[in-house]
């Protein structure tokens, strides 16, 4: 069986990790504050803090912003569950917006009509890793007219002026937007090092800040490690050095690293651009070359001229068929070896949404990318052989269930 998405467990990855777990400190310490080093140099944001999880960093930043009951965050349809139940999390409430068609992502022509006086935080999505339209997000909040609309309602928000732009970037560590990478692209964005992800720590997030001034992003930093430790003003290293007396100054979150996960991401952020993404480019474009030809599927923009993905997810979709024919495609792709998934089930889908009156019809666009959508494998130990098998696996499984069909 091909796997969808194991992660890349290698000799270099074990020797650290075994390197950490005998050096006597395991929790949050010297690699941590390392990888954070590491990914302020790789992403060029002003300042970053590894936590244990995106979903934390989007929600300790949705907290931090004082997002709360009667406040609304604005997330696309078409997103892990994650981006939203943040939302949920903090009291307010997720107003979802419908997607492009091509990108998959937020489509930036439709906030205007999401966008109210409550409205505090966009939340746009990279979704499978590519970036989206940053300059035309900022352009719509920052037009006298919205900026007008926007009630801040403590000094955060006040300093701000303007909508909070929150990229979930789970997906897009190392994806280009105009020359920039992400982590810049923002106010503030937020990674995931989940075991799925590109770059993995088994579980991991981390939350780049490059908020404009006279916001001191070092300063926040400062304050965000304090936030996500209890609130407690000096983490365990640093009561370690002598002075053993700490206080606690808000009932803070735990959602630190630990230098395990640490050492698993400095090995996996040294050879990311040279090895992890070329791996991952060639396998994009390997299966954009071996599709492209069969008028019967719609393959996913991945670099255009202002965009260039970091290769997360192969988003293909086959054209003219309903959700009930995707699955039987699917069930035949995995009757011959091959694993694939569904990236994603727009949340007005899910049980929980749905209970609270999203309805899938006010998504169409979401609707319809997602019920002919399959989800390739990518992953670093992807063989050209193993590519082979997924592309005869879906040739064949469209195939058999088109022929069906007529
Ligand atoms: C994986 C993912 C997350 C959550 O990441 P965790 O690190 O597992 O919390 C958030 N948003 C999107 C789009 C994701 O795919």
């Amino acid at each position: 069986m091909i796997p969808f998405s194991p992660p890349r467990i290698d000799d270099k990855i074990i020797a650290e990790v075994v390197d950490t777990l005998k050096s006597g400190w395991i929790t949050t310490g010297p690699r941590t504050k390392k990888f954070e080093r590491n990914l302020i140099e790789y992403s060029g944001a002003k300042s970053v803090l590894c936590l244990n999880s995106a979903t934390a960093g989007l929600e300790l930043m949705l907290r931090w912003f004082g997002v709360g009951p009667g406040d609304e965050v604005i997330v696309p349809a078409y997103t892990y569950c994650a981006t939203a139940n943040v939302v949920i999390h903090c009291g307010a409430v997720p107003v979802m917006v419908d997607i492009d068609e091509h990108s998959f992502n937020m489509d930036v022509s439709k906030l205007k009509n999401a966008v109210s006086k409550r409205t505090k935080v966009i939340i746009p999505v990279d979704i499978a890793g590519l970036p989206c339209d940053y300059d035309e997000i900022y352009n719509f909040v920052n037009t006298p007219a919205q900026k007008s609309l926007f009630e801040p309602r403590n000094e955060i928000q006040k300093t701000l002026g303007r909508i909070l732009i929150l990229s979930d970037a789970a997906h897009s560590l190392g994806a280009v937007y105009k020359g920039r990478k992400t982590g810049t692209l923002a106010d503030i964005s937020v990674f995931s090092f989940h075991a799925v992800k590109n770059l993995t720590t088994a579980e991991g997030g981390a939350v780049a800040l490059n908020l404009p001034e006279p916001f001191d992003n070092e300063e926040l930093y400062k304050f965000l490690c304090v936030l996500g430790l209890h609130g407690q003003n000096k983490d365990a290293l640093s009561k370690t050095q002598g002075n053993w007396r700490y206080d606690v100054i808000t009932a803070g979150y735990k959602v630190n690293m630990t230098d395990i996960q640490a050492a698993m991401g400095l090995v996996e952020l040294e050879r990311y651009d040279a090895d992890t993404l070329v791996k991952r480019k060639h396998i994009f474009d390997f299966y954009n070359s071996s599709f492209k030809n069969d008028d019967r599927y719609i393959l996913p923009v991945y670099e255009n001229e202002i965009c260039k993905s970091s290769y997360h997810v192969f988003l293909i979709r086959v054209k003219d068929i309903n959700e009930a024919q995707r699955d039987e495609i699917i069930q035949r792709i995995f009757n011959r070896g091959v694993s694939v998934n569904v990236h994603f089930q727009p949340l007005p889908l899910l049980s929980f949404y749905k209970a609270l009156n999203y309805k899938i019809s006010d998504y169409p666009v979401a609707y319809n990318n997602y019920m002919c959508e399959i989800s390739l494998p990518v992953y670093y130990d992807l063989t050209d052989d193993m590519l082979i098998q997924v592309i005869n696996a879906v040739k064949d499984s469209v195939d058999e269930v088109i022929e069906k069909s007529r």
